[in-house]
């Protein structure tokens, strides 16, 4: 398994074809767009190649984790990250008609592409399995936890904080 350093290109229709498999590693600070959201983390993916009744597929599997920011507490938070995709490769012409009909979301069209960039097709992945609102579980979330403390002790303070926790919630 080697670390996604440098941009891999492969021709995804041959790829799938010669029933080929790529292994590697993502670090979040290589990749553009998700450096952007992400300071830290370890991804590691593996791609299979395979054809299924005359129809050419890329397999994908996520696996890893991130470090986000839990939007209740703003601690640092380790976010798991597990995706499986089997998306079939077809032509940009097929692709615009096929995009609007599809309901499952462990499936996806992806165009066929001489040079599809590898590192980007896992990155956009990612990006979609993000949360939009990550936060700790409520047993994990130290905003919860003070809120908690607080009521025990019975002050007038934890009705008010109790309730700011509310409605932001409600946003
Ligand atoms: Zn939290």
């Amino acid at each position: 398994m080697s670390e996604l350093s440098e941009q891999i290109f492969i021709d995804n229709v041959r790829f799938a074809q010669s029933g080929r498999t790529l292994h590697g590693i993502i670090l979040p600070a290589k990749l553009e767009r998700l450096r952007e959201v992400v300071e830290e983390g370890e991804i590691t993916f593996t791609m299979d190649g395979c054809v299924d009744r005359g129809q050419t597929f890329l397999e994908l599997d996520i696996h890893g984790w991130l470090k986000l920011v839990c939007q209740r507490c703003l601690e640092e938070m380790s976010w798991p990250i597990d995706v499986h995709l089997k998306a079939e490769i077809v032509d940009a012409g097929q692709l615009v008609l096929v995009e609007s009909e599809i309901f499952d979301e462990d499936f996806e069209q992806i165009p066929a592409q001489t040079e599809m960039n590898v590192g980007e097709f896992v990155e956009d992945e990612i990006l979609l399995a993000l949360p939009f609102y990550p936060k700790h579980s409520e047993a994990d979330c130290g905003a919860l936890l003070q809120v908690k403390s607080q009521n025990e002790n019975g002050s007038a303070f934890t009705v008010i904080a109790g309730l700011n926790l509310k409605s932001s919630k409600e946003l």
